[in-house]
């Protein structure tokens, strides 16, 4: 069976590279372009930001102005995932995240927040949030996050890419940042909305890491491949973000061709001798109303999920 490795292949990580301590001759903003010293670049901002957890990549090419900017995504994308962080209780810049989810009319809500290092569940009583079962010896906990914007988290994804494409990449694709600069999203049929989240039931990241992969062939007979795809690996959870089309894309692109979006086996990084089922979910991204989403965790516990979790870095 042909899988994501048979067409992609690893084409630069933060793994890979060094933080940014030196300053440039020309100070010049990846993202709006803009120059010293009509922007200025007095803040040392993340590659991959902190409330991904913890980390010590920082970047050179970000001017204060789009750092303020990207803070306000930030947060609704800081919304979006903190359960997972809160879960593994992993410590971001302002401390392991606190996670209540939002009320809803029939019971109190399920609160989840780390007292001397170890997690506790409240789940007052509200038994909807809460399911254990028996046999399987499995806790599945039902979490509704506040509020965010998934058009925010889509730009805070779209950076961390352009941060990992070459100066080269990034000259062919300047469309890429009228992408990421526009204030409502562009639906003329090149970016790809759909983010996959998978959770990693046997492994977790204690410092996030975001790998960026690219297409070995753009095209294979009529099935076009999208250039360039994202994962971002942080606590015990993997999202999937392909760029949005690129300009290679575009030159090959026949309207007969059909598009294939190759999903990341996300098993290979598991103990597959403990697998049941492959835990995906889906989510869009080109929503600009701040909606909460109902995310299904689940945890195993004769298995002793935290203790043998391997701590891959
Ligand atoms: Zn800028």
């Amino acid at each position: 069976m042909e899988s994501f490795f048979d067409f992609y292949e690893l084409h630069n990580s933060t793994n890979k590279i060094l933080p940014f301590r030196s300053s440039p001759s020309i100070k010049r903003c990846r993202f709006c372009n803009e120059q010293y010293p009509s922007v200025t670049f007095n803040n040392v901002p993340h590659l991959v930001p902190e409330l991904f957890g913890r980390n010590n990549l920082t970047s050179n090419f970000e001017c204060d102005k789009c750092n303020k900017k990207f803070q306000k995504f930030e947060n609704d994308t800081a919304t979006m995932i903190q359960h997972y962080l809160a879960l593994l209780n992993i410590k971001t810049k302002k401390g392991t995240p606190t996670f209540q989810s939002v009320k809803i009319p029939y019971g109190n809500s399920t609160i989840l927040k780390s007292i001397n290092n170890s997690r506790n569940l409240n789940f007052g009583t509200n038994l909807n949030d809460f399911n254990y079962d028996e046999q399987e010896k499995s806790l599945t906990i039902k979490f509704r996050t506040k509020k965010f914007r998934p058009f925010s988290v889509y730009k805070i994804f779209l950076k961390m890419g352009l941060s990992l494409l070459t100066e080269e990449e990034l000259k062919t694709n300047r469309h890429y940042f009228e992408f990421l600069n526009s204030e409502e999203p562009i639906m003329n049929g090149m970016q790809i909305w759909t983010i996959q989240r998978y959770m990693l039931k046997t492994k977790f990241h204690l410092i996030p890491n975001v790998n960026l992969y690219r297409a070995k062939k753009t095209l294979i007979n009529n099935t076009e491949f999208p250039e360039y795809v994202l994962l971002i690996n942080f606590a015990n959870i993997i999202f999937q973000f392909f760029l949005p089309i690129s300009i290679k894309n575009i030159n090959e692109h026949n309207d007969e061709n059909r598009l294939n979006l190759e999903l990341f086996p996300s098993f290979v990084l598991d103990d597959i001798t403990r697998l049941k089922e492959i835990d995906m979910y889906s989510l869009e991204l080109n929503e600009t109303n701040k909606i909460s989403i109902t995310d299904k965790v689940i945890l195993y516990y004769e298995k002793k999920e935290t203790s043998q979790l391997n701590k891959s870095i």
